[in-house]
């Protein structure tokens, strides 16, 4: 699927590079701003075959024993495994990421595929002997048949694993539309599942826009959709995919706030805000992106805090040393650019500004920091996506509760304090799905699941741990008796 010569990105459909794809489009190295590679647009013809070769094997990929399933599965880790170094170089260079936030990227991957191969028991159902006289009761799950899965930009080698390693496990086959901002760490990816010999048809991959997430969500052969990326996308994907009468999970953006506490250890807290705030250059869904300092902690806060911004490295992603890439795209750090500017004329006041210094021919923003943010502001309210951190001073915990309910958003949140109490009060109160104590991100591991709120998520079951499993299951509730 990837050509490495020429670096072509084809769909991948019934285990073969599909030659008839629709028109091709540039992918750029953003440290760089250098075109490396083209990825074919699939047309809805394409996509239409996708989900044919799919539906062809789930016919029979569903009948095949869970524990011989999960067989690719194991030798898709130790290829993965083997392959480290060289995903993690390819997902540096085509998102911007440094190499060691693109390695501890793949290794995450990796931990969701090592789940996965625990299908077997996962996926078991429930009995009782005697529900009535001489009557027996169980459960079982069964796949849904094809399901497609659309990924953002900003994970492109692990959130396609938060789905299809899943989905294949259970019994599905799987049509992956993933971003076409990054299209070759999941194209490599599904190259390595076919090399562990998984069977034809039950992983393909289709490129593309909107137009291929469209014949998706209309397809009638697509039973289930998985979704991740922005909010105003995830929520049209909800409601189109639903009204279509499918299952659907829809992963939407975020506004994280860090809340300090006057007790919080100032060293180990800005050491966490930084790799929260400024960590894959903002780029994550779970990035601090509103510091909420508490009563007199602001101003030795900040001051730590603005020490290390600094002495910040910004430079090309696959160096070493560097501490931040570039953003993904020029538009991507224009529009970032923008909401710097915006911030300045409602009247917040940068501590440091992430425009100066930006040159070169790559995507670069330095860290930005805007102290004294009102609510009232497009920066407090919008989610930005990039290294900019709005800080909004307030007096007491209880008004740091009530500012970060406000939010439309509940993805996540974090509380820096050295006080039981009020790590507990926060966490009980707060209306927000994924919640740290003094963390840097507080990202669930493969077998927990990625419990968004709010804006953040657009359904019922969430993104692995078991929620995966049922997600891509249909319980049957079975009844017996013998006479
Ligand atoms: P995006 O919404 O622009 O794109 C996501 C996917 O949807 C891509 O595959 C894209 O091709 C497709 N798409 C884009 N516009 C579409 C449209 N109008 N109709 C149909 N499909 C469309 O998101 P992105 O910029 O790639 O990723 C960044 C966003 O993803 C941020 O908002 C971030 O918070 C969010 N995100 C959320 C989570 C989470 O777990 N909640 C995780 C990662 C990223």
């Amino acid at each position: 699927m990837v050509n490495t010569e020429t670096m072509n990105v084809a769909s991948l459909i019934d285990g073969k590079v599909d030659a008839r794809s629709g028109a091709a489009q540039p992918v750029t190295n953003p440290s760089t701003g250098d075109v490396i590679a083209h990825v074919s647009y699939a047309t809805a013809a394409e996509v239409d075959r996708a989900v044919r070769a799919a539906h062809e094997a789930f016919l029979t990929w569903r009948d095949v024993p869970v524990v011989d399933r999960v067989q690719p599965l194991y030798r898709f880790k130790d290829l993965l495994d083997k392959h480290h170094a060289e995903l993690s170089h390819t997902l540096s260079t085509e998102n911007g990421k440094t190499l060691d936030d693109a390695k501890a990227e793949v290794r995450r991957a990796i931990q969701m595929v090592e789940v996965a191969c625990g299908m077997p028991s996962l996926m078991m159902g429930e009995s009782l002997e005697n529900v009535a006289r001489g009557i027996d009761c169980h459960t079982i799950r069964q796949p849904l048949g094809v399901v497609a899965g659309i990924t953002p930009f900003n994970f492109p080698s692990m959130v396609p694993m938060w789905m299809y390693p899943f989905a294949i496990a259970c019994g599905n086959t799987f049509v992956l539309k993933p971003s076409e901002k990054v299209p070759l760490s999941p194209a490599r990816a599904a190259e390595l599942f076919h090399d562990a010999g998984l069977p034809p048809g039950v992983l393909n991959v289709v490129h593309g826009d909107k137009a291929a997430v469209d014949a998706l969500l209309l397809h009638p052969l697509v039973k289930a959709v998985s979704f991740v990326g922005s909010t105003p996308v995830a929520k049209y994907i909800y409601s189109t995919a639903a009204a279509q009468g499918k299952r659907v999970q829809a992963l939407g953006g975020a506004k994280n706030h860090l809340v300090v506490m006057p007790d919080a250890n100032i060293e180990k807290s800005v050491e966490a805000i930084m790799s929260s705030a400024f960590g894959a250059a903002g780029e994550r869904c779970l990035a601090g992106s509103v510091l909420v300092p508490v009563g007199a902690v602001a101003e030795p806060l900040l001051t730590a805090l603005m020490a290390r911004c600094r002495g910040m490295k910004v430079g090309p992603a696959t160096e070493p040393g560097v501490d931040m890439g570039p953003l993904v795209t020029a538009a991507h750090r224009d529009r970032v650019a923008g909401y710097i500017e915006k911030g300045v004329a409602e009247g917040a006041k940068p501590l440091c500004d992430g425009r100066e210094g930006a040159g070169g021919d790559g995507f670069y923003l330095g860290p930005t920091v805007f102290d004294h943010v009102d609510p009232s502001m497009t920066i407090a309210r919008e989610e930005i996506f990039g290294p900019v951190l709005s800080v909004m001073r307030v007096k007491t915990l209880d008004e740091a509760i009530a500012l970060v309910n406000t939010s439309p958003f509940g993805n996540t949140t974090t509380i820096y304090t050295s006080d039981g109490k009020s790590a507990r009060e926060f966490c009980s109160r707060i209306e927000v799905g994924m919640v740290g104590v003094n963390m840097a991100v507080a990202a669930p591991m493969a077998f927990f699941p990625f419990t968004g709120w709010k804006a953040s998520f657009f359904g019922d079951l969430h993104a692995h741990g078991k929620d995966a499993v049922w997600f891509y299951t249909e319980q049957k509730t079975i009844m017996t008796r013998w006479f």
